[in-house]
């Protein structure tokens, strides 16, 4: 597979989004791929969009479904932001055609895409665009997993790579999930093992470091990059919009 970047969970954050884009062009990638949410919670869906469709292929995320119409699953804070991300994208009859464009794209995101032994979707395997696959999902210390992760994995062959919680890491075929600190740099599989690899988020990490996040990938190898970007200047382009939860941006701070 030519060198690839896999980026997820942007969600309307245009400064990590061109922090990440410029870091992997500096790693001399030849393809972009987005596993979803490239909209709700951040003030820039509109560049996110565009930037989007530049990508080898994007994805659809539960945000996606979520401006379509299924609001009832979120949360507040997501619920709000939809809210405003939908009025200011969706485009009726009369509206210009890059307007319209850009709705359809939103709307026509593909589930998941397999190609030479990997497997992408937001979520999971056996739920592409809204499960979760939670740290704690994972074996505990006796090496139990839950049923949801021994089932979804069953369905991967080697490589399967998801989002969506926005914590990177690996979940390997004891159904063991292994965070980044105790993962080799660059991650690889052994021969006949296989891995859900979650590469975590572009525009709202959620596992303590703030920096952008996202994964190289040739074929074989996995490399995760950490990526710094005007973390205050997303939140203050948050907090700026009324009718956005400040919260949204409050949380990039943390990276939480
Ligand atoms: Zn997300």
């Amino acid at each position: 597979m030519a060198p690839t970047a896999i980026v997820s969970d942007i969600h309307s954050n245009i400064h990590a989004l061109n922090a990440v884009l410029e870091d992997a062009r500096a790693c001399s990638v030849q393809r972009v791929v987005c596993l979803g949410d490239v909209i709700g919670y951040g003030a820039h869906p509109i560049e996110c969009i565009d930037a989007a469709r530049t990508f080898d292929f994007c994805l659809r995320g539960n945000h996606e479904d979520g401006i379509a119409g299924k609001l009832d699953l979120f949360n507040e804070d997501a619920r709000q932001a939809a809210l405003w991300t939908r009025r200011l994208l969706k485009a009726g009859l009369l509206a210009p055609e890059e307007k319209k464009n850009r709705w359809q794209f939103v709307q026509e995101r593909p589930r998941r895409r397999e190609e030479e032994g990997a497997m992408f979707v937001h979520g999971s395997p056996r739920n592409p665009v809204w499960e979760y696959l939670f740290d704690f999902d994972c074996a505990d210390l006796f090496g139990r997993a839950s049923d949801k992760v021994m089932e979804n994995l069953a369905l991967v062959s080697e490589f399967c790579f998801v989002g969506h919680t926005h914590v990177p890491g690996v979940i390997d075929d004891g159904g063991r999930f292994i965070h980044l600190e105790a993962l080799g740099d660059p991650f690889e599989l052994e021969t006949g093992a296989k891995a859900i690899v979650n590469v975590g988020s572009v525009g709202q990490p959620r596992d303590g470091d703030p920096r952008a996040s996202y994964a190289l990938f040739d074929g074989r190898k996995v490399t995760f990059r950490r990526v710094e970007y005007d973390v205050a200047a997303a939140c203050q382009d948050i907090i700026a919009e009324p009718d956005l939860p400040d919260s949204a941006g409050q949380r990039l701070l943390q990276g939480f």
